[in-house]
């Protein structure tokens, strides 16, 4: 009776095994990149010089390290969005000059009024759904009469949010609108506590509960001590917390563009970095939001005057660049909007 019936557990077993891989393999086949064509020729508007442009840009030294409400953080969101009106892409209609005021009562002691920076192109046919791209614009100031240039932290993410931003408009000009709305934010206040992001989520100018993913970049630009002999990698971390059509998506967007290795090391809930709680992606999943973190972490520079702009490797920075685009693309035009739900 007992060997028995340990059988028929095992039989029940086997089965629902069977069944769950089947909808792994469902899922997989799913995805699949029927316009790679089209997004192969934006995708390749994304160069290491332009890349490079925006980086040397942003971590110079007349911003003075870009502190959250100084005026040399203010200047790099004037420049940010200088960009955007270049380009013509649209501020929301709310908030027409592209900034959403963060009032210093938000923000930690002694901080002035700081802001988020907000563009967005509109979906062509949902346009009520967003997915949202994001990186932090601030830095750590001067301390001890060093300037903390921020190249990778995040002058990395800021330039890789324009880029991806421009290859987006110049597919809408074409006409390939995405079908989604895309919301390109910049976000303030993430080295003092992730406080613009916080901000940002707890009054959204587009409506939260139509916000299909937020992709968030913080420090592409550079290589970890674990990668030494093979720089072709970046960790990803949250995507398959809340929708395993995330994971795969961006599992898919890599292998028909990119081939980077997808690190998960940090993804793991036991891991003692906790990186998932650490970058504003966190605020957006808070609101049960499916993100995904973009990292290449930790190197000898990490929070040092020293993270300058030479030290970015900047192929590595357009190709990672790429992989978030790809993914993008599928997220605001697949036929059905992104499924939260974990198999
Ligand atoms: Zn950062």
């Amino acid at each position: 009776m007992k060997v028995f019936y340990a059988s028929v557990l095992l039989f029940v077993g086997s089965c629902a095994t069977i069944r769950h891989s089947e909808k792994i393999n469902n899922l997989k086949n799913s995805i699949s990149f029927k316009d790679k064509t089209v997004v192969t020729s934006y995708l390749n508007t994304i160069t290491s010089e332009e890349l490079k442009t925006h980086v040397v840009e942003v971590s110079s030294d007349k911003y003075n390290g870009r502190k959250t409400g100084e005026e040399g953080h203010n200047l790099v969101c004037n420049y940010i969005r200088a960009q955007y009106k270049t380009d013509s892409i649209s501020a929301p209609k709310s908030n027409p000059d592209y900034f959403q005021m963060v009032p210093k009562e938000n923000l930690p002691d002694n901080l002035n009024d700081s802001q988020n920076v907000i563009a967005y192109i509109e979906g062509s046919i949902f346009p009520d759904e967003y997915v949202y791209i994001t990186a932090h614009s601030d830095h750590e100031g001067i301390k001890n009469g060093e300037i903390y240039n921020g190249a990778d932290d995040n002058g990395s993410g800021t330039a890789a949010v324009l880029e991806i931003a421009e290859a987006f408009i110049q597919a809408t000009k074409d006409g390939h609108p995405p079908k989604r709305s895309i919301v390109f934010l910049h976000v303030t206040a993430e080295e003092v506590g992730l406080y613009g992001s916080r901000f940002y989520t707890e009054y959204p100018i587009f409506p939260l509960e139509n916000a299909v993913a937020t992709l968030n970049i913080d420090m592409i630009g550079r290589i970890d001590k674990r990668h030494n002999d093979n720089e072709n990698y970046i960790y990803l971390i949250g995507s398959d917390r809340m929708s395993s059509e995330l994971y795969y998506i961006a599992e898919q967007a890599n292998t028909t563009f990119t081939d980077l290795h997808l690190d998960y090391k940090y993804n793991e809930d036991s891991d003692p970095n906790k990186y998932y709680y650490r970058s504003d992606h966190y605020n957006f999943a808070l609101k049960d939001i499916p993100v995904i973190f973009f990292f290449n972490g930790e190197h000898e520079d990490y929070t040092k005057p020293t993270d300058t702009a030479e030290k970015i490797n900047y192929p590595l920075l357009a190709k990672r660049t790429k992989l978030i685009f790809a993914t993008a693309w599928y997220l605001a035009n697949s036929d059905t909007r992104l499924k939260k739900e974990i198999i």
